[in-house]
């Protein structure tokens, strides 16, 4: 999401003649977007801040926003902590971005832009083209969170559950295919609680798929308890819909979910995969874990474990609970350390081999493949499979924005490698 939203602070800032620039020491404006969800973003702010002002020792200081979750937490300690920041904005108050520049470029007293406005800030953001021209893209299309898990900090620093307009979102998707693009990745917080005036995601991604020239359709990220029965049979009714879902499940413990205030069960969780996997066989899932968190016990942990073999999702992401202020689990007692590191090594291990497992199966197979760029090296291409593997290829043609069908011939823990198959045309190509 703060791909997306610095996207469009780009878009917006071109109002007042700022483009973007890969020389940092030639900035006028200099804009941190961060990210609240683990402890070190805020260290990583400051570290940033250190270089910035290394690279501007003998220069003109430039104007220094800090943006996104960070800022909207703790704006009022970073400005008093670090007097080189000349503003924060908070990621509701994006629209304000061009009066907040405007103002310091003339001043240089400190701004706190922090209310949450999420209204005003769409219908900004809607008279501005989205120049994003990249293959593959991302489009919010909801924020905030009504959940309240216990140890997350989206429901303070996003705000309330709000969706974007239909309308509003399909226009958006057409000025992007107009760019290029051929795959929408559609976002929110909870991006399946997606719901403009009785409308759910479902009738979104429909709605959607309808644009010519859009190949591919992502979501992300989703929670167990917004999975309803439409949203399953959109994967069986839209082509365009890709096979893979990132559903976290944070714990494969019921009493562990019930103390993270995650509001729904194993059972139920599993009761969905079931599903979609009857809808299209194909699908494959990948989630988010938190190990170690307050009153985890080895039980639970193993509990944990046992999900992870059942389901044996094709990718995780997992990480040791790190308690941010401002949260319910903020205060609870600590997992001891040793033992937290302990399990998350036990576990991503686990994980690693069955994601091994899984892409040594791909081998030989011919896979059709979206292709987003050429990679640095030069005529060797970049892409992605339908369940978001990156492969490379060779070749001398340019693939950009193309789908080929590709032959995997070697991989490693990252990457697929493989052949164009030439017999085999693609069907988008074939047109
Ligand atoms: S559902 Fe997701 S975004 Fe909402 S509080 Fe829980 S972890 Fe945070």
């Amino acid at each position: 999401m703060n791909e997306y939203d610095s996207n469009r602070i780009l878009d917006l800032t071109k109002k007042i003649n700022y483009v973007s620039t890969k020389k940092i020491g030639e900035a006028d404006c200099y804009i941190l977007n961060t990210c609240h969800i683990r402890e070190k973003a805020t260290d990583k702010v400051y570290h940033d801040i250190g270089r910035i002002k290394k690279e501007f020792r003998n220069k003109k200081k430039p104007i220094v926003l800090i943006a996104g979750c960070v800022a909207q937490a703790e704006g009022e300690v970073l400005l008093k902590k670090e007097k080189y920041i000349d503003a924060v904005i908070g990621p509701q108050s994006y629209h304000e971005i061009n009066n907040m520049i405007l103002n310091l470029e003339n001043n240089t007293k400190p701004i706190n832009f922090t209310e949450f406005d999420v209204i005003k800030k769409f219908d900004i953001i809607k008279q501005t083209k989205n120049s994003d021209s990249k293959v593959s893209s991302f489009l919010t299309i909801q924020e905030g969170c009504d959940k309240f898990c216990k140890f997350c900090v989206v429901p303070y620093t996003r705000g309330a559950e709000f969706s974007r307009s239909i309308n509003e979102l399909v226009v958006e998707t057409k000025q992007l295919v107009d760019n290029g693009i051929k795959e929408i990745t559609l976002l929110g917080q909870n991006v399946n609680a997606f719901n403009y005036e009785g409308k759910k995601l479902s009738e979104l991604i429909l709605e959607i798929s309808k644009i010519k020239g859009l190949k591919r359709i992502r979501y992300t990220t989703s929670h167990p308890r917004d999975f309803t029965e439409d949203l399953v049979q959109v994967h069986q009714d839209c082509e365009k819909l890709m096979p893979l879902i990132h559903l976290p499940v944070q714990s494969g413990s019921n009493k562990v979910l019930e103390n993270m205030n995650r509001k729904h069960t194993i059972e139920e969780y599993l009761e969905i995969i079931e599903k979609l996997k009857k809808t299209r066989s194909d699908i494959e899932l990948s989630s988010d874990f938190i190990v170690g968190y307050p009153g985890e016990t080895q039980y639970d942990f193993e509990k944990t474990v046992e999900l992870m073999k059942k389901v044996k999702f094709i990718n995780s992401y997992s990480f040791i609970f790190s308690a941010r202020p401002g949260t319910p689990a903020f205060n609870l007692k600590k997992v001891e350390e040793n033992i937290a590191k302990e399990r998350l090594t036990t576990f991503q291990n686990l994980s690693r081999k069955i994601k091994t497992d899984y892409r040594e199966k791909l081998l030989a197979k011919t896979l059709p493949v979206l292709f987003e760029n050429e990679t640095k090296e030069g005529n060797k291409y970049f892409g992605r499979d339908e369940h978001f593997n990156s492969v490379i290829v060779n070749s001398n043609d340019n693939l950009t924005g193309k789908t080929k069908n590709v032959k995997i011939t070697k991989l490693n823990q990252n990457t697929l490698f493989g052949e164009i198959n030439t017999k085999l045309v693609h069907k988008d190509f074939a047109a």
